[in-house]
């Protein structure tokens, strides 16, 4: 509800107040809905980049305050232009829904997982250290490997992940993460690298 009211002075010292209030839920409906297109994928329905933002400068502030670990677990997908070439564009995207899907499984519901665009993903995980997220990583890694997207086949990735360092700030960490992803490239695709 949203009041609005302005008061009446009266002779005698009273004050009469004259208002009114009005209902505003749908207003609010529509501000949430708002608010929740403008931090989602609109392909995938995960997190968008400008949520990993937002989420990276909060989530790096707490670990500061409460020396709680943090860790990103970067991924790109192995090959996908042949995806692309070989099946459409269309199918393309249907095996980016259907690998968030399988990863978003996985994923406790304190990770947050995000599209930063393209092929390309990151996964933030609060109190998780390095070792952690290079375990789920492996899993995630795993679990694209040993299944098959309809249509299109085994499609792998290639995974980064860095722990935060005390004092680190928000683009050293992401270095790092997407030095992961640069070096599981470099040594075959289908790999976890952690970068220290
Ligand atoms: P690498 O293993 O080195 O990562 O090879 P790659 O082919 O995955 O890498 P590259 O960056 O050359 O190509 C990424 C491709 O992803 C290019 C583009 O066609 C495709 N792509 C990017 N965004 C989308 C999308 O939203 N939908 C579809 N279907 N394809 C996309
Ligand atoms: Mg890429
Ligand atoms: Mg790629």
């Amino acid at each position: 509800m949203r009041g609005e009211a302005t008061p009446e002075a009266m002779a005698d010292g009273a004050v009469i107040w004259h208002g009114s209030l009005f209902d505003i839920t749908d207003l609010k409906r529509v501000e949430e809905e708002l608010r929740a297109l403008s931090v989602t994928d609109a392909l995938t329905g995960i997190y968008n980049r400008r949520y990993f933002q937002e989420r990276l400068q909060a989530e790096l502030e707490r670990a500061r305050r409460d020396g709680a670990p943090l860790a990103l677990i970067m991924l790109d997908v192995d090959h996908f232009k042949s995806v692309n070439d070989r099946f459409g564009h269309a199918l393309g995207d249907s095996v980016l829904q259907a690998l968030c899907r399988r990863i978003g499984a996985r994923l406790r519901r304190s990770d947050v997982f995000c599209r930063l665009g393209g092929e390309e993903f990151m996964i933030l995980c609060p109190a998780t250290d390095q070792a952690q997220a290079q375990a789920l990583a492996e899993n995630l890694r795993q679990s694209l490997e040993q299944a098959p997207v309809d249509g299109v086949g085994i499609v792998t990735g290639s995974f980064g992940v860095a722990g935060w360092q005390a004092g680190e700030g928000a683009d050293a960490l992401l270095l790092r993460a997407d030095a992961g992803v640069y070096a599981a490239k470099q040594k075959g695709r289908n790999r976890v690298e952690a970068q220290n």
